[in-house]
């Protein structure tokens, strides 16, 4: 049975007196670096001289260069993308990383494929949200949290678990509750979601909008019928709450229910059941990170590409009539 972790688990005391480097001011960074302020811990923020670090000056907090805030902070949150940590860790990180310390990541990527080997002396923890970092600020703010897988790979100090838990507390996320989880298991887990999970829903999504749009159909109507109206959003919010059928029991009529059972075994073919399980592999046998750093070190020339590729497509031009077109209040 899964460990889980709750507030009365954990105590902010444990962090008293030190000082927090919040490392990168981008998604999470920001996020975290107020939600942990608000909970009373002392937090600067480590950023190169940039817009990123504009913001974290007008946000209040004490600023720094990252390895200045590095050589400070007695607690460092590596909140910057995975596939440049290793690079920062060495370069800026390494030279202040005294006994005691603890490193802190929000994602196991640079520990689960070997980029970042840190000293024994250290203690090296798993804090990792799932959510991004406007829900992660939204949530704390409105009284709930995100929720969180956490894990402790070297306990350096003896209470490597007790300052685990007390930034989750701070962050708000022992407030659902966070799952003890192994570094290796989180970074695969997430990326069997970005590379199976996501692609599926937006590629589905983008498929279905041209096959309707062939078809005839409005365009700004099929982008609100498939996901423009934020009905999908809503209903697997509620599935989150009330479990996947239990959620069409109580929403779907009994048209849609029909719809939906005699379809869903349809669409999920013995082709990609044989693609989840290439998916898998190339996630344990680390050629997606490979793949990820090469494309990094050559300035993110393929994302780049098919995100450009992506925003030129006329879903993009029809969804953006649909949020000319409706009352939707603005969102982040
Ligand atoms: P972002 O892409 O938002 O990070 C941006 C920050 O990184 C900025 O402060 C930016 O500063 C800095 N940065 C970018 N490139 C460099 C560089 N070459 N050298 C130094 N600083 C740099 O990251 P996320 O918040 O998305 O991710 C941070 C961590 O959190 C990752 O481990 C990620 O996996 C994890 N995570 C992210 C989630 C999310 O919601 N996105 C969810 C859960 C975990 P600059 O202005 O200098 O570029």
């Amino acid at each position: 049975m899964v460990k889980v972790f709750y507030d009365d688990d954990a105590d902010v005391g444990h962090l008293a007196g030190q000082t927090i480097g919040v490392i990168g001011y981008g998604i999470q960074g920001r996020a975290q670096a107020h939600n942990l302020r608000d909970s009373g811990l002392t937090v600067i923020v480590g950023n190169r001289d940039d817009t990123y670090r504009q913001q974290a000056v007008g946000d209040g907090f004490e600023t720094r260069d990252i390895a200045d805030a590095a050589a400070r902070a007695d607690v460092l949150l590596l909140l910057i993308p995975d596939e440049i940590q290793a690079d920062v860790y060495r370069r800026d990180l390494v030279p202040g990383l005294r006994a005691g310390k603890a490193l802190v990541f929000a994602h196991g990527f640079a520990i689960r494929y070997g980029q970042i080997q840190p000293p024994d002396d250290i203690d090296v923890v798993l804090v990792s949200p799932r959510m991004p970092g406007s829900y992660v600020r939204d949530r704390f703010l409105a009284g709930s949290g995100c929720p969180a897988f956490v894990d402790v790979k070297t306990d350096a100090t003896g209470k490597a678990w007790q300052r685990a838990l007390a930034l989750a507390k701070a962050a708000g996320f022992t407030r659902p509750g966070v799952l003890h989880i192994g570094f290796a298991e989180e970074t695969e887990l997430d990326h069997f979601a970005e590379h199976y999970l996501y692609p599926t829903i937006i590629g589905a999504i983008e498929a279905g909008y041209r096959a309707l749009v062939d078809n005839g159909y409005t365009p700004e109507a099929a982008v609100m019928e498939l996901y423009g109206s934020g009905e999908v959003g809503e209903v697997l919010l509620t599935a989150a709450k009330v479990g996947l059928y239990t959620m069409l029991d109580r929403n779907a009529s009994p048209a849609c229910q029909y719809g939906i059972y005699t379809h869903k075994d349809l669409v999920v073919t013995d082709g990609n059941r044989r693609q989840i399980q290439t998916i898998i592999d190339a996630i344990k046998d680390g050629s997606f990170a490979r793949q990820l750093i090469a494309d990094q070190r050559q300035g993110h020339q393929r994302l780049r590409q098919l995100s450009d590729r992506a925003h030129r497509s006329d879903l993009v031009a029809s969804e953006a009539a649909v949020r000319d077109l409706m009352n939707f209040p603005s969102s982040g």
